[in-house]
């Protein structure tokens, strides 16, 4: 069962957390605030509730996880989600991602592979009650077409290269934040669709995801 109240204590442990973030390099304020609000405690099963603010990354079904919070700060900041961007994130996961960056304003398009995941986000009461947030079941490697051109996409499970289609959908002069490897270990990189033609890549730091799938899972 997931937890929906936010006591003093949770408020306490996310202004540690930011803390936390802020120490290990994450500096955009609107970023910061974003991960200070949203209840990261709503998103995982309430047996973790004493450590759902320690900076880690947490099971939540079907063999996913919750990734860990520098983890999203750090995909966050280098999105850099704006007001009123429209973004596509591929695995919705948890949907905590999503939800942070709705609070920063973003107009948010999510998609998820999984039924489970999909169908259990849905049934999220608090959830329903977030203005910002498109769910969608399906394949990310395929996009959302129909909703494009989107100002900014964020992948957030390990892609084997840079999704072709997914550049396509970008808006010219848009980004796009992928972790790319097919190992353990992969390299955070910002693809930007150039107003010219062609593209842009800027690598960051090492990551290591759970690996994007293809096709739909039914269960
Ligand atoms: N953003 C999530 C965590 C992501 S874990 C959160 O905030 O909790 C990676 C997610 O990507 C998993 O839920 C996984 O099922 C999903 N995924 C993997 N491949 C995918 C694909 N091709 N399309 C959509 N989602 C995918």
């Amino acid at each position: 069962m997931r937890p929906t109240t936010d006591t003093y204590r949770h408020q306490g442990l996310r202004k540690k957390l930011v803390d936390t973030l802020r120490a290990k390099g994450i500096s955009d304020e609107s970023v910061l605030q974003a991960i200070a609000e949203v209840p990261r405690h709503f998103f995982l099963d309430s047996a973790f509730d004493e450590i759902a603010y320690e900076d880690r990354a947490f099971p939540i079904g079907q063999g996913q996880t919750i990734s860990h919070p520098y983890t999203v700060a750090y995909q966050t900041q280098l999105l850099g989600a704006s007001r009123f961007d429209k973004v596509l994130e591929v695995g919705t996961g948890s949907a905590y991602q999503a939800t942070v960056l709705a609070k920063m304003g973003a107009l948010v398009y999510t998609i998820e592979r999984q039924k489970a995941l999909f169908d259990s986000n849905r049934g999220f009461l608090w959830l329903q009650e977030q203005p910002g947030i498109k769910y969608f079941y399906g394949d990310g490697f395929a996009g959302l077409p129909t909703y494009a051109p989107f100002d900014k996409i964020l992948i957030t499970a390990a892609a084997p290269s840079v999704p072709d289609r997914l550049i396509e959908q970008l808006r010219p002069g848009g980004w796009m934040v992928v972790p790319v490897g097919e190992g353990d270990v992969q390299q955070m990189k910002k693809i930007t669709r150039l107003v010219q033609g062609g593209i842009a890549e800027e690598i960051f730091d090492s990551f290591s995801f759970v690996p994007m799938l293809s096709g739909k899972k039914a269960d």
